[in-house]
Parts: C-alpha cells; sequence; structure tokens
C-alpha cells in the first residue's frame, strides 16, 4: 500500500475531494473526457485483463470496457447539467431554489463479475459531482482496478488521488463502512454481503447505494417470437456463464408453446461453444473458482430427488483447460422448488409452465430479490400489464430482451434484497450529492413563511 495507514488513505482522498470540488463542474466533466479517451485507446488491453481476471470471453470483456466508456461520455455531458430546481416564493422578494453540493468520499465496493464497469458507473457520476473515491475492488479483479489507476494517473494531473484503491477483502470494506469520514458508501455484491455491511453504515448514519443479488425471471407468452426469445433466453441465462447480477434464473413459459419452446431451447444449447475465454469463437468460459463450481453442484444435487428434469449442469473436461468449465443447466420443475428461490450465482435456468398471465407475474414476483425480468409476446395487453403498478417488481422490466445487458441510459438497480440503490443514467447522479434548498430574501422587509406573524406592534 502506497499509504502506511488506513488513516492515512482517507486523509488523502478528504483532500483530493477539497481541490476537486473547486474546478467548476463542465472543467471536471472535461477530465472524465480525457478519462474516457484513454480507456478508449486502451479497450483492447483493458478487455484482456477482464478476460485473464473475471474470465469473460473477449466480446463481453470489449462490451465491458465500453460500458466504462459510455459513462465518461454521459457523465461529461451531465457535467452541465446538474440542475437544482427553482420554486416560486410564497414570499416577496424572495428566491427558493435547491442547490446540489458534493458529499466528499465516497467508498466503493465491487464484484468480481463487472470489475471495471461497476466502477465507472459510480466514479464517472461521483467525480463530476465533486467527489473522490476510495474503491475496493473484488479480491479476484485486483489487476482491472491496477490498469484503470494507471490510467486514470495519466490523465489526473495534480488529481490522482481522486481514485485511491484499497486493496483487500472483508476486512477493508468493513473500515470503509465504519469510518464517518465517507458518507456514501457503494456497494456492489451479494446480498449477504449487503445484509452484513449495511448496518455498520446505518449504525453511523451513513448513507448506502446498494447492489446487491438477483433472481430475474422471464415471462414467455404465447404470442412470443419464439426464435427471438430462445436467442434472449441463452444469452441471459448461459452467457457470461450465468455470472451476471441480471443473469437469468427462472423462466415460465406458457403451456400452448411449451414444447415447441423447450425443443428449439435444447437445440440452442447444445450449439453453444464453450472453452477458453481468450479465444474468439468461445460464447462461454469457465465459472470464476472451484467454490463457484461446489455451490452450483451442491443447488443441482439437492434438485436431484424431486420431482425435476435436469439437463446439463456437469464439468466438462476441455483438453488441458483446468479451470471450471460446465455445461448450462436446464431444470424443468412442476412446481416452485426450494431452491428457485436463492441466486445461485452459475447458468442453472429453471423452466416452468404457466397457463395464466397474472400466475406467471405472480411467480415472478414471489422472490426476495427484484432486479430484472423479461416478457417476450406480441401482445400489447400482456406487456402493459406487465410494465404496469401491477405487473413487474422489479427495477428492470423489458419486453422482448432478455433479462441481462442493459444500457447505461436508465437508472440500473433493484428492488427488495437487490437493495433498492440506482447507479449509471438517468438522475443516479443525485445519490452521489447532498441537496441544499436556499431561500434568498433580496428585499429589505422579513415576512416569515405561512404568515407566522413574530414582534408586530
Ligand atoms: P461478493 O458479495 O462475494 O463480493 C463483493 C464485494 O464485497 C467484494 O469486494 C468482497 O470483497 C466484498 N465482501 C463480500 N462479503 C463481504 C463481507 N462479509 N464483509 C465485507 N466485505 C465483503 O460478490 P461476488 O462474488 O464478487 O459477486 C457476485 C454477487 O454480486 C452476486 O450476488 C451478484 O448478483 C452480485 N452483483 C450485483 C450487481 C448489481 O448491480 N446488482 C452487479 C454485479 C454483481
Amino acid at each position: 500500500m502506497k499509504f502506511n495507514s488506513y488513516k492515512n488513505l482517507v486523509n488523502a482522498s478528504k483532500e483530493a475531494h477539497k481541490k476537486w470540488r473547486m474546478i467548476p463542474a463542465p472543467q471536471r466533466g472535461e477530465i472524465i473526457r480525457e478519462f474516457g479517451n484513454e480507456l478508449r485507446n486502451n479497450k483492447t488491453e483493458l478487455a484482456k485483463v477482464i478476460t485473464e481476471e473475471a474470465r469473460k470471453i473477449v466480446s463481453e470483456a470489449e462490451g465491458e470496457v465500453q460500458e466504462a466508456i459510455d459513462m465518461c461520455d454521459f457523465a461529461t455531458g451531465l457535467s452541465r447539467q446538474l440542475y437544482g430546481l427553482t420554486m416560486p416564493s410564497e414570499r416577496p422578494d424572495h428566491r427558493l431554489q435547491e442547490l446540489w453540493q458534493p458529499l466528499g468520499v465516497v467508498g466503493c465496493i465491487t464484484a468480481f463479475n463487472f470489475p471495471i464497469a461497476v466502477f465507472a458507473w459510480n466514479f464517472c457520476l461521483a467525480s463530476v459531482c465533486g467527489n473522490s473515491i476510495i474503491w475496493k475492488p473484488s479480491p479476484h479483479t485486483t489487476k482491472c482496478a491496477d490498469a484503470i489507476k494507471r490510467i486514470w494517473d495519466k490523465v489526473a494531473d495534480e488529481h490522482k488521488e481522486l481514485v485511491i484503491i484499497l486493496n483487500g477483502g472483508n476486512q477493508e470494506a468493513v473500515a470503509l463502512c465504519e469510518d464517518p469520514n465517507i458518507p456514501l458508501i457503494s456497494a456492489t455484491g451479494s446480498t449477504k454481503m449487503g445484509k452484513e455491511l449495511a448496518p455498520l453504515v446505518s449504525a453511523r448514519l451513513g448513507r448506502t447505494l446498494l447492489e446487491l443479488g438477483g433472481n430475474n425471471a422471464a415471462i414467455i407468452c404465447s404470442t412470443a417470437d419464439l426464435n427471438l426469445t430462445v436467442k434472449g433466453v441463452t444469452f441471459s441465462a448461459a452467457g457470461t456463464t450465468g455470472q451476471r447480477c441480471t443473469s437469468l434464473r427462472r423462466a415460465f413459459v406458457h403451456e400452448e408453446i411449451y414444447d415447441e419452446f423447450m425443443d428449439k431451447l435444447h437445440a440452442y444449447y447444445a450449439t453453444l461453444k464453450i472453452g477458453d475465454p481468450s479465444d474468439p469463437s468461445s460464447q462461454l468460459g469457465p465459472l470464476i473458482s472451484k467454490n463457484s463450481f461446489d455451490d452450483m453442484q451442491n443447488t443441482l444435487n439437492a434438485l436431484k430427488n424431486k420431482d425435476v428434469k435436469i439437463y446439463g449442469g456437469h464439468r466438462l473436461e476441455l483438453g488441458d483447460l483446468e479451470e471450471f468449465y460446465v455445461m448450462p443447466a436446464i431444470v424443468e420443475v412442476s412446481k416452485i422448488e426450494d431452491e428457485m428461490l436463492e441466486e445461485t450465482f452459475a447458468p442453472i435456468l429453471y423452466v416452468k409452465k404457466f397457463s395464466d398471465l397474472k400466475d406467471a407475474i405472480h411467480m415472478q414476483n414471489n422472490v426476495k430479490q427484484g432486479l430484472s425480468s423479461s416478457i417476450f409476446t406480441n401482445d400489447l395487453k400482456e406487456s402493459e400489464l406487465f410494465l404496469s403498478s401491477e405487473g413487474s417488481d422489479c427495477g428492470i422490466a423489458n419486453v422482448n430482451i432478455g433479462t441481462s445487458g442493459a444500457e447505461i441510459g436508465g437508472a440500473f438497480g433493484g428492488e427488495k434484497d437487490t437493495g433498492g440503490g440506482r447507479e449509471s443514467g438517468s438522475d443516479s447522479w443525485k445519490a452521489y450529492m447532498r441537496r441544499v434548498t436556499a431561500t434568498v430574501n433580496y428585499g429589505s422587509e422579513l415576512p416569515l413563511a405561512q404568515g407566522v406573524e413574530f414582534d408586530e406592534n
């Protein structure tokens, strides 16, 4: 560690914030633009580091760097749009207005599976808003963090310490959460992690922005275009080896098209190219660790004595490739099994028949998590019901698209055990600022609000 103590590290971040906040936001945006340009120049190299550490295939790793570049572009524009409302004052010669000010130091804890993009969601917004960031990356992906830090240092001039990396595991994350110098903790990872860390932050009345686990579902209606649906379902369920927070875990399929859909799905799964993720022809790489493989096998083993049909799920021996490559699993169930209610961070897709859309929506929502959801249909009434207040209870609701692969322009995040945070586009920037309501009296009288009279003769 460059800093000889945690205290010095936090002090350096506080000082970096103080210097940075004095720069007008559009000029901060210019520096983020340069950061984005350097990411562009280094896209291929950065993607290689993602593939090496997070084991994503080349195209997805490049997509992840692109997401960080997109965030820089978005934040550069945003730096001129940190709007506060002006409200009409009820008092004469008064102005009533909202001002947005930076919070200070943002603590950012990230997961292994989006080692660069999630940092970019947080940093690009936090920085144009005037904050500094202390980033605790996943222990699996420290080289990704180092590569990003090198690029930041190249463009940052005297603001290098706007980004400080705190490598480590649970202990370092806990230190950030307990630290009253850090007004906002943005934490991405499992629900278990969020439930352990959030009380530490709330005990000191700090703010949290939580992006936790999902248990995402798709509803496939009788009018769905099945070729499009099968592609969307496969990319979301098997793609990234089931290791996205938005990966598709459960599919509810209308009984009228169930058999045809399943035939097409099995046929599509049979074409998947599983292998070394650095080989551009691979569609799926390995699981991140033996632990992930064990989790997947434990879940499948627990299902074996139940009334289910399991396809795939086994380890693939691929020559001298030693990691945990698996055939993505499809599990057909006739009733909701306990295993379906939890997120297993591996490619297991549960499939169940339905006859009534309202039942399917109920099954979709009837889990603890609330991140992403999809409906595949060509019936407007069905898609509108899905998007209505009686429909999906998730933070993301897609029509004729799988559950994964969001664009940066929308706010990203989910409800319930997913943590409630929103990052990336739309007005997510507000989470990184404090709101000041300012009332200015430019007259020579002192009228009180609500007509209150005081000191009147
Ligand atoms: P993880 O929870 O194991 O780790 C995430 C981060 O939290 C790491 O930096 C880790 O060091 C830290 N951490 C974990 N447990 C901790 C504890 N008890 N105390 C302190 N720090 C702790 O998650 P992972 O395996 O890296 O990633 C997969 C999980 O992340 C999945 O549940 C996935 O759904 C979720 N995820 C969510 C989003 C989202 O935006 N909602 C995005 C990516 C990943």
